[in-house]
């Protein structure tokens, strides 16, 4: 049987047969299906004060793709000709921010608008053959600017007081095509930042755009390049992605242009190959669509996952394998040293924050719990009012949806759940010192020197 996300021999994405036009004149649009209220007053202010002061100045990137998709921008960002400290001497509100590429905060309470002044082209890097941008800090024109962004719908820029937009890249025929596309020779773009693979297949899945030809040609090309960009940019990518409700699709597209295998070649290993014969290897790749998939599904009825949750869906089978091939009677030590030899040297290397991934690790070796409570030394009480529980709990059902069952003992412990929140917290420190007492006599009982001489020395302190 074919899990139906499981791509077979179609390609996952759908082809975009589209003659890629290299001459892309500059075209000017008007805006009028853009409802004015749908602008952000603040970026309008930002934008009105610039052009008054005879600075050119539009709308750029994402918001004006939203826009003319009729979606909510995230934010709204502003390209202008004025340099940072002219924009900095029209806002008392504005602050200078970033040591490589300068660019100013406009201010308003908690809401910011990102002032950028136009970005010209970057020019022949040191090492010819090397296209790798490591540096980008050359001020340009308008239309520079808009060439150096990475896709074509990221490349417009909209004049809202002039209600124009100006389209030196193609972007509006690629959106209304529902295509994305890179500015420009995709195998030179991609090169340059490998992270826009990642990019391209957030936009694509969240947008449910297909993939030009020649540009998902070059990321299948360019997937291994993947591992020159900075470990950080790259997870916080994944990251992203997982907590967009697309994770699937994107994971899907992940493995088949081979950006998985180079990022996360555990996860990957995992998968198998695409026409394995074994069943077992088949179910295998199945339960970990099925628990993409119910991150999706839960992320759509409202329940955005936290860091380490999400850490905990991108390993937890591999771990759950690991601890099934050794067998029975694993204790919480074993599962934790399991769970650091998976998450660790990915988290580590992306410098996720320390917090975060043992949190990850705890939420994993928690969920036993849930199945088999009553084990010795086990205080369901405990548990319950632990930090990590509500992360543990979230993680239990996202398990039970993706596997249809355990639904019920989900049920049961967010009752549990609630009736802990409300007992008195006097109770809930009587347990706990209890519990720490009797770790303390147990300790001393077993006579373990070295720990009862601390111990007495150091006035019974735990460690
Ligand atoms: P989102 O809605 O996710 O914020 P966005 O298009 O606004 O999408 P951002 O990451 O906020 O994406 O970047 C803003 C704009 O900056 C993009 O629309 C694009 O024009 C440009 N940009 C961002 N990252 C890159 C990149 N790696 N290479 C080239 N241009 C980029
Ligand atoms: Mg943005």
């Amino acid at each position: 049987m074919t899990h139906p996300f499981e791509p077979d021999d179609d390609d996952p994405r759908a082809f975009a047969d589209l003659a890629s036009p290299d001459e892309r004149p500059h075209r000017v649009a008007r805006a009028d299906e853009i409802p004015s209220e749908h602008i952000d007053q603040d970026a309008r202010r930002v934008l009105s004060r610039l052009q008054r002061n005879g600075f050119e100045a539009y709308l750029v990137g994402g918001c004006v793709r939203d826009l003319l998709l009729g979606r909510r921008p995230k934010d709204f960002d502003i390209a202008t000709a004025a340099h940072p400290r002219q924009i900095k001497r029209l806002f008392r509100n504005g602050r200078i921010i970033g040591r490589r590429f300068r660019l100013v905060h406009v201010v308003y309470g908690d809401h910011v608008i990102e002032t950028a002044t136009f970005r010209g082209d970057p020019g022949a890097s040191e090492d010819e053959g090397d296209l790798l941008i490591r540096e980008d800090n050359v001020f340009g024109t308008a239309e520079e600017d808009a060439r150096r962004r990475d896709f074509t719908i990221n490349g417009l820029f909209f004049d809202p007081n002039e209600g124009v937009i100006h389209d030196w890249v193609g972007g509006l025929a690629d959106l209304e095509d529902g295509v994305l596309r890179t500015i420009g020779d995709p195998a030179i773009r991609i090169a340059e930042d490998p992270v826009r693979i990642l990019r391209a297949i957030k936009f694509a899945t969240r947008l449910g755009f297909r993939i030009g030809d020649e540009t998902w040609a070059a990321m299948c090309d360019l997937a291994g390049d993947l591992m020159r960009s900075a470990p950080p940019r790259v997870l916080e990518e994944i990251l992203r992605l997982m907590r967009s409700g697309t994770t699937l699709g994107a994971f899907r597209m992940m493995r088949a242009c081979g950006a998985l295998a180079t990022l996360l070649p555990t996860v990957d290993e995992f998968l198998g190959t695409r026409n394995d014969p074994d069943p077992a290897a088949h179910d295998r790749a199945d339960s970990y669509w099925r628990l993409l998939e119910a991150l999706d599904t839960d992320l759509h009825a409202g329940n955005d996952p936290t860091t380490p949750v999400v850490l905990a869906v991108l390993f937890l089978r591999l771990i759950e394998r690991r601890v099934d091939e050794r067998g029975e009677g694993l204790g919480d030590g074993d599962w934790a040293r399991i769970a650091s030899d998976e998450i660790d040297p990915i988290a580590s290397r992306a410098r996720l924050p320390r917090r975060a991934i043992e949190r990850a690790k705890r939420i994993i070796t928690a969920q036993r719990r849930f199945t088999q409570p009553s084990k010795k030394n086990f205080r369901p009480l405990l548990f319950l009012r632990s930090s990590e529980f509500p992360e543990a709990l979230h993680l239990f059902r996202l398990r039970s949806a993706a596997w249809g069952q355990g639904w019920d003992l989900y049920e049961a412990w967010r009752e549990r759940h609630r009736r802990a929140l409300e007992m008195p917290e006097e109770e809930i420190d009587s347990l706990r010192s209890k519990t720490r007492h009797g770790r303390r006599r147990r300790r001393r009982r077993r006579g373990g020197s070295r720990s009862e001489r601390g111990a007495g020395r150091d006035g019974g302190r735990e460690d």
